[in-house]
C-alpha cells in the first residue's frame, strides 16, 4: 500500500533550503548555530550533512520542521518543501507535516521511545495520527511495519516494552514509527551512532532499502565519513554554522576541495597523518571571529583569511549555468575551485552565494586556495594536517 503525498515535480527539488539562519538568544549573547546554510534535496536522493560536533548539522535538520524551540530560537531564511515556504507555515500545518510528509529518526532510540507503552502501541498511535482507522486496524498496520523493518516475530514484539529490546531493535522500531506516515523526506540524525558496528550496517542497509521502496529522499546527519561514503549521493560539509563545501560523494572523497573537507578526510584511518581529530577547536559561534571560520585551524590560512567576512562558496567552472537570481559574476582571474570543478557543482555552489558577494571575492581571491599559484596537491604534500595546531592553532 502506498499513499504518496502531493505529486512532486521531479525537475524541482523536494526540499530547498536557502540562507537558513538559526540563532538562539541566550544570556551570553546570540548563538549563531546556523549561519546562512543553503542546499537542496530531490526526491529519492540522499544528502548528508557532515561536520564535527557543534558544526550546526542537527540544528539545521531540526530547523526544517521547526523542531527548534522558538523562542529562544529564531529561524530565518527560506525552507521550501515542494514549493511551500515552511518558515511561514503555521504550527498546525507543521504538525500535520511532521511524520506524514517529513519524518525524523533521532540518535538515541531509548530517549525517543516512551518506556511505559509497548512498542506496538507506539507505532499504532502514530498510524492513527496519520490515518483515520480503528485501533485494531492500526495495530495490524503497526505489526506490518515492524515486519517491514525486519523485526523478528513482529506480532509478539509489538507487545514488548522498549527496555525489553536491544538498541538495534529499538532503532528499527523508530524507523517503523517514521514510516507510519509514508513520508516523502526522512531526516535521520545520527541514527546509528549509539549502535555497534554490525547493527549500524544493518540499520543503514534497512534505510537504503526502505528509501528505494518508498521513493523517499533522505537527509542524513552524521559526523561519520564512513557512513557518508556508504549512503550519500551528495554531501554538504558544515563548519561552525557555515557550508564549507557541497559535492557529489565521489568527488568529495576523490578530490575534496576545501581545507576543512581535507582535514575531515585526513582523520579517516589510512587517509592522513591526523590521529582521528582535527587539531584545534571550533570557533565560538556566539562571537565568531572575522574572516574565514576555519582560519584558526587551517594550515593554508594567510593573513587575509582572518579579516573581512567569511568567504562565500565560489562558482568556478567556465560556462557554468547559474541559477537566475543568484548570479555572482565571474570568478577572479586565475581563481581555482573552492568546492567544485564541474559545471554541475558550479551551479550548485553559485546558489549559496548571495547576489552581493562581490566584496568577499577579494578575500577569496587573496586566499591561498584561490591564488594564481594554486596547487592543492603540492600544498597537501608540504603541509601535514597534524602540524596544524603547532603552526596555526591559537
Ligand atoms: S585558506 Fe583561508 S579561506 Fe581557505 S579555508 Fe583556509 S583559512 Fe579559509
Amino acid at each position: 500500500m502506498s499513499r504518496r503525498h502531493t505529486t512532486t515535480d521531479q525537475t524541482e527539488p523536494l526540499l530547498r533550503v536557502t540562507d537558513l539562519r538559526t540563532r538562539f538568544h541566550t544570556d551570553d549573547g546570540v548563538v549563531r548555530a546556523v549561519d546562512g546554510v543553503s542546499f537542496d534535496i530531490t526526491a529519492g536522493e540522499t544528502v548528508c550533512l557532515v561536520g564535527e560536533s557543534g558544526s550546526g548539522k542537527t540544528v539545521t535538520a531540526e530547523s526544517i520542521t521547526r523542531l527548534v524551540e522558538c523562542p529562544p530560537g529564531e529561524i530565518s531564511g527560506r525552507i521550501e518543501f515542494r514549493g511551500e515556504d515552511l518558515t511561514a507555515a503555521s504550527e498546525d500545518r507543521l504538525r500535520s507535516l511532521r511524520g506524514a510528509e517529513i519524518a525524523h529518526v533521532f540518535q538515541n532510540p531509548q530517549d525517543a521511545l516512551n518506556p511505559v507503552h509497548t512498542v506496538g502501541w507506539q507505532v499504532a498511535e502514530v498510524v492513527q495520527i496519520h490515518e483515520s482507522v480503528s485501533r485494531r486496524a492500526a495495530r495490524k498496520r503497526a505489526i506490518d511495519l515492524l515486519d517491514r523493518v525486519d523485526i523478528p516475530d513482529p506480532a509478539a514484539t509489538a507487545d514488548a516494552y522498549p527496555h525489553e529490546l536491544s538498541g538495534g531493535m529499538k532503532q528499527r522500531v523508530l524507523v517503523a514509527v517514521a514510516l507510519a506516515g509514508e513520508p516523502d523526506l526522512l531526516i535521520a540524525d545520527e541514527p546509528t551512532t549509539a549502535l555497534d558496528v554490525t547493527i549500524q550496517a544493518q540499520i543503514l542497509d534497512l534505510i537504503a532499502d526502505l528509501q528505494a521502496e518508498f521513493d523517499m529522499a533522505v537527509l542524513f546527519v552524521t559526523h561519520d565519513l564512513g557512513v557518508v561514503a556508504r549512503v550519500a549521493d551528495r554531501v554538504v560539509v558544515l563548519y561552525a554554522g557555515k557550508v564549507m563545501e557541497r559535492a557529489p560523494v565521489d568527488r568529495l572523497f576523490d578530490a575534496p576541495a576545501h581545507p576543512y573537507s581535507r582535514a575531515l578526510l585526513a582523520c579517516l584511518p589510512g587517509r592522513g597523518e591526523s590521529n582521528g581529530a582535527i587539531p584545534g577547536d571550533l570557533p565560538d559561534v556566539t562571537d565568531p571571529p572575522p574572516g574565514c571560520r576555519f582560519a584558526s585551524r587551517c594550515p593554508f590560512a594567510v593573513e587575509d583569511c582572518h579579516e573581512g567576512d567569511h568567504p562565500p562558496l565560489a562558482p568556478v567552472a567556465e560556462g557554468a549555468d547559474v541559477e537566475a537570481g543568484a548570479t555572482v559574476g565571474d570568478p577572479p582571474a586565475g581563481s581555482a575551485p573552492l568546492a567544485a570543478s564541474s559545471a554541475e557543482r558550479s551551479a550548485e555552489t553559485a546558489r549559496s552565494a548571495p547576489p552581493d558577494a562581490g566584496p568577499d571575492r577579494e578575500h577569496v581571491a587573496a586566499c591561498i586556495f584561490h591564488g594564481e599559484d594554486y596547487d592543492a596537491a603540492q600544498l597537501d604534500r608540504e603541509v601535514a594536517w597534524s602540524a596544524a595546531e603547532d603552526d596555526h592553532g591559537e
